[in-house]
């Protein structure tokens, strides 16, 4: 497996809502990686849910900002629990 999908190619998958060539093209990409690697499909699973909560909540146009937040908080608690 070669480059795993960016937080931003995942975040823009499932925020997108409209079928057009570009993003179909964007779809195709991830799910064809996604399709070889469980790691990526854990990620975009974990960003699915929180976006369609989001959706569910009526913030559907934050979402990809809040999305975006959670993921570096995470990133950075998860660098302050690992010392080495
Ligand atoms: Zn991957």
């Amino acid at each position: 497996m070669t480059n795993h999908l960016t937080v931003e190619q995942i975040i823009e998958f499932v925020s997108i809502n409209e079928l057009n060539e570009e993003n179909i093209k964007k779809m195709t990409d991830v799910n064809t990686h996604v399709y070889r690697c469980d790691e990526c499909a854990e990620k975009v699973r974990a960003f699915q849910a929180i976006y369609d909560e989001f959706v569910r909540l009526g913030q559907k146009d934050e979402a990809g900002n809040e999305l975006a937040k959670l993921y570096e908080e995470r990133q950075n608690r998860m660098r302050n629990q690992i010392q080495f």
